[in-house]
């Protein structure tokens, strides 16, 4: 039986970063992954990193901003934290080998991104992801003696003892199908984001709500779980990202009509507003007719001077050429808003510790939350790497006072079980890729950039049914080698589950705030709604909901307008 101080699932940014301090703190570590760790989705990251390191800038700035930004749902002491240490953590990349961008002068350059009141965006090309992601892959050899990789293994289940703590959990190795008991004494979560929940996606196919349903089964809490964000430029069908880069270097939108819309929507910072608010005003220029008959609108990326593009964005001169036959630094490029990223996840404190003894959350699967209810562009790949430090130095810290705790060993056989019986469904039922479709446009029709009871309760009412489908789900693979069929069968279950919880919040909230807008309830609600909400597993019933307070240090919500 694998046994390590430290086991983390998921080898992404976060993950890896964990690992990384964890291993520093001298614990020993296991880090599972479900595909090789450079191809974690965060490799997909285009536009940069934020940190107030200009010494013109302060990290109380650009506190204020994520704050804002966050439509005052964000937990202003986990805010701090993030922007004060955020300096530190690009140095540090830095002198890693991550190869960010330089000024003339030689310096570490920046790039104006959405909601900030200065340019602090730190970035390699428009692949600060993928360049990130390598150098800490590279770190992480260095502590290969303590550093156990199970590369290509899934993870189907957390173990808890009698006593309700996190002890281990159950993997399965994908190149020849077998299963693994893990024991440890502390299990960090870095599983991302749910993105596939619906269709279309910025996000790739392996980003399924694994660790937040994984979590939530046991009885972890999830908070904000409603705040979906919608990125303002994805490509139409596909979801392809256009990344806020290009904005941030000076390309416009326009509607059909040739209009910049965005002077009427937010006249100060135009393009550059918070992402909540760019994606509704698009999405309202095209409900009233004034978008492209694709749905769209379009970004001008043209008036970016052609040398700048093919320098800093020459990823998406690919995507525009490959995916949309456009050439983007000689015409515009048809938009539209798209599901990007979930704002909500397994509820942490600010060192990772979710509500279950023993297990912590960090990056995209985790809440901290210092998004609250609109994420800032380039603040994400902040926070994956700040939280995922802080958790893998708190876990490896407590390893170091803890002895390993034994692990049940006949929980595997639910898990063979389970297998099993996906494997010998009988032929002929509905499809795992059908029922998932059919999820993704229900979230993406019903739960999307503006909301209502009646959509929302529809939403509902699929997602159930949907789950009582899923256990029948036919499959075709029923072979032990790269059984791809398999794992698909008990994503849809993770995704099903992360669903529900999305829409129970968003019938909760009845207000509009950050991503969450309500036809029904077009205004922000301070006195009723500045809080939390909070929803747990509650066996097959409806999920239960609760709240908890938002933490406010010295910034008083205020009106919002850009
Ligand atoms: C196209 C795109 C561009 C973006 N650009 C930016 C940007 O410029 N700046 C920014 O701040 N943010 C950006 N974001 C958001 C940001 O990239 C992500 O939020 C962040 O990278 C998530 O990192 P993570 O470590 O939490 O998860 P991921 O990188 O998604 O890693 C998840 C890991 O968990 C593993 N895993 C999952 N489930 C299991 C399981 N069951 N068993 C075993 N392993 C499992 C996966 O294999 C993977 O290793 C972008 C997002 C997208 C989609």
């Amino acid at each position: 039986m694998p046994s390590h101080d430290v086991l983390i699932i998921g080898a992404g940014l976060a993950g890896q970063r964990a690992a990384l301090a964890a291993a520093q703190t001298g614990a020993t570590v296991g880090i599972v992954s479900k595909v090789h760790p450079v191809r974690s989705h965060s490799v997909a990251a285009a536009g940069g990193i934020n940190a107030a390191l200009n010494p013109e800038d302060t990290w109380e700035s650009h506190a204020f901003d994520t704050i804002k930004g966050s439509d005052y749902l964000g937990d202003q002491d986990a805010i701090e934290i993030m922007c004060r240490e955020a300096p530190g953590e690009i140095l540090w990349l830095e002198h890693a080998g991550v190869t960010f961008h330089r000024n003339e002068r030689g310096n570490l350059g920046t790039r104006a991104f959405g909601g900030a009141s200065a340019a602090r965006t730190y970035y390699v090309a428009d692949i600060t992801g993928h360049a990130i992601l390598h150098v800490l892959y590279e770190q992480l050899m260095k502590h290969s003696d303590t550093v156990d990789r199970y590369e290509e293994w899934f993870c189907t289940d957390l173990l808890q003892d009698d006593d309700g703590r996190c002890v281990g959990a159950i993997c399965r190795n994908l190149r020849d199908g077998h299963l693994e008991v893990f024991n440890t004494k502390a299990v960090i979560l870095a599983n991302g984001g749910a993105g596939q929940a619906y269709r279309p996606t910025t996000n790739g196919l392996i980003v399924t709500g694994d660790g937040i349903a994984q979590a939530y089964r046991i009885g972890a809490r999830l908070m904000d779980m409603e705040m979906i964000q919608y990125h303002p430029t994805t490509l139409a069908g596909n979801g392809l990202l256009i990344t806020e880069g290009a904005r941030g270097e000076g390309a416009w939108l326009l509607n059909a009509e040739g209009e910049r819309f965005m002077e009427k929507y937010a006249p100060n910072k135009l393009e550059l507003a918070s992402r909540d608010v760019v994606s509704r005003a698009e999405q309202t220029e095209i409900n009233e007719g004034r978008g492209f008959p694709d749905g769209t609108v379009a970004l001008d990326i043209t008036k970016v001077p052609r040398r700048r593009t093919l320098e800093a964005l020459r990823e998406i001169v690919n995507i525009g050429r490959d995916f949309a036959g456009v050439d983007i630094t000689r015409e515009p490029i048809h938009i539209h808003p798209g599901q990007h990223y979930i704002m909500g996840g397994v509820k942490t404190d600010s060192d990772g510790l979710t509500t279950i003894p023993g297990l912590y959350a960090a990056g995209e699967v985790a809440c901290v939350s210092v998004h609250g209810g609109n994420r800032l562009g380039a603040n994400s790949l902040l926070d994956t790497l700040i939280f995922g430090r802080r958790s893998g130095e708190h876990a490896g810290g407590l390893a170091r006072q803890m002895t390993m705790p034994s692990t049940p060993p006949t929980r595997v056989t639910d898990t063979e079980r389970h297998i099993k019986d996906i494997i010998n469904r009988p032929p002929g039922g509905r499809r795992v890729a059908a029922i998932k479709d059919e999820l993704g446009d229900t979230m993406n029709k019903y739960v999307a950039v503006f909301r209502d009871a009646d959509g929302l309760n529809k939403a509902y009412e699929v997602v159930r049914r949907l789950k009582e489908e899923a256990p029948k789900a036919t499959i075709d693979d029923r072979g032990a080698v790269f059984n791809q069929d398999v794992i698909g069968a008990i994503e849809l279950g993770y995704m099903l589950d992360v669903a529900e919880a999305i829409v129970v919040g968003a019938q909760e909230r009845k207000e509009s705030r950050g991503a969450q807008f309500r036809t029904d309830f077009p205004e922000r609600n301070d006195d009723e709604w500045l809080k939390h909400i909070d929803v747990t597993a509650n066996g097959d019933d409806v999920p239960k909901v609760s709240y908890s307070p938002v933490t406010i240090t010295k910034w008083q919500p205020q009106e919002r307008t850009y």
